[in-house]
């Protein structure tokens, strides 16, 4: 089976973790601290006269155990029980589960039906006085109207809040997606493009929220600096400013993410090819559209590639068809409003049912060979 995802890792992360073995310190440590300042050097946080840009302030990130959780992390620090936070209904589950779990209302929002992406205007209708955050999804690494959204929601005083998941490495006019907002999250999962086992990555642009979620991320516990001012001799007094998890990274997952970083920029240049591959093979079939080309000034990570099918009828037909070939496809991510937990289900929102209905996302990884390539082009053809 020609998988959908997968990761690329090696023996360089294999003696990257024996390193870590030998120094006898597993736990969140130095290597955190060398990955969190490599991640930084490979984001620009802002651009000057169009051209120029700075590098990511490690001071600005911290790592987390995983997205989902900084999902949550960013909930429980901008939003209260009875808050609105508007998302797109195609979102990442984690995302309506935060909301949810805090009592505060997801207010779903209408999606680009070819982009699956957010727009400014579909945001800006759900705006009431409640709201309080918005999240949005760079779907497949190619970035929404971000710039815009960023000034709406700075205009209204809402908090953004950037998932960036699938769009580490996606930029627009130079910046790196996930600086745009208040905050960005990164997701390092077994299926994500920079890999380390489980984690994440939070970046911060205020740096009293880096603090607040350093400690929110730790039990709670107050920072060391001021606690060793409480107490001098009794060391294993503390307090706590809020009661919270222990979401955080170690030393292995460090050293796997401190490898990939050196592998990730040949890894998208991989997916491009293929990206551009199949647009160019797939483009002249009558019976499907693939994504348009990308505006000038942005970049993506090129996370995903997802073909539409003009009729439904034939998106559920060639996902069989292309499954029983040995080649899995699948469609990200299920409209929210449709899960029946969210009681959601009266809401129409016709771009998320036609993009929910018509695409189908295909194998894109660093993994495929160009026979594998070939074979999924021939199939796709072959089916009509
Ligand atoms: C994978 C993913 C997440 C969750 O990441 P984890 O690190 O697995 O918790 C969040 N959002 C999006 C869009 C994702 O694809």
């Amino acid at each position: 089976m020609i998988s959908i995802y997968q990761p690329s890792l090696g023996k360089e992360e294999l003696s990257a973790i024996e390193d870590v073995f030998k120094s006898n310190w597993l736990g969140k440590g130095p290597k955190t601290d060398e990955f969190i300042k490599l991640f930084a050097n490979k984001l620009t946080t802002s651009v000057h006269h169009g051209v120029a840009f700075v590098m990511g302030n490690p001071n600005n990130l911290l790592t987390v155990s995983s997205c989902t959780e900084a999902l949550f992390q960013a909930i429980d620090l901008y939003v209260q029980p009875e808050d609105e936070v508007i998302l797109p209904s195609v979102s990442y589950i984690g995302a309506g589960n935060a909301i949810v779990a805090k009592g505060a209302i997801p207010v779903w929002c209408d999606v680009d039906k070819h982009t699956l992406n957010p727009s400014v205007e579909d945001i800006e209708k759900h705006i009431t006085k409640k709201t309080k955050a918005v999240i949005v999804l760079h779907f497949s690494g190619v970035p929404c109207d971000i710039k815009r959204i960023t000034e709406l929601c700075s205009h209204h005083n809402i908090k953004l809040i950037e998932d960036n998941a699938n769009s580490p490495f996606s930029r627009v006019d130079s910046k790196s997606t996930g600086t745009f907002g208040d905050l960005g999250l990164w997701s390092f999962d077994s299926m994500k493009q920079l890999v380390m086992g489980d984690g994440g990555m939070i970046y911060c642009k205020d740096i009293d929220d880096k603090s607040r979620l350093d400690k929110m991320t730790y039990m709670g516990l107050e920072s060391k600096s001021g606690f060793s001012n409480i107490v001098d001799n009794k060391w294993w007094e503390f307090d706590i400013s809020s009661p919270s998890r222990r979401s955080i990274t170690n030393d292995i997952q460090a050293a796997i993410g401190i490898e990939q970083l050196k592998k990730i920029d040949t890894q998208i240049v991989k997916r491009k090819l293929i990206h551009d591959t199949y647009n160019k093979e797939l483009k002249n079939i009558e019976w499907l559209q693939v994504p348009k080309d990308l505006p000038s000034n942005v970049t993506s990570s090129y996370y995903m590639y997802h073909i539409q099918t003009i009729s439904k009828h034939d998106r559920d037909g060639l996902a069989k068809y292309l499954r029983d070939k040995g080649i899995y496809t699948t469609f990200r991510y299920y409209p929210l409003h449709w899960v029946k937990f969210f009681n959601s289900s009266h809401i129409k929102l016709p771009n998320t049912e036609y993009a929910a209905n018509h695409t189908l996302c295909i194998p894109l990884h660093q993994g495929l060979s160009q026979e594998d390539v070939q074979l999924i082009i021939t199939a796709i053809q072959e089916f009509k």
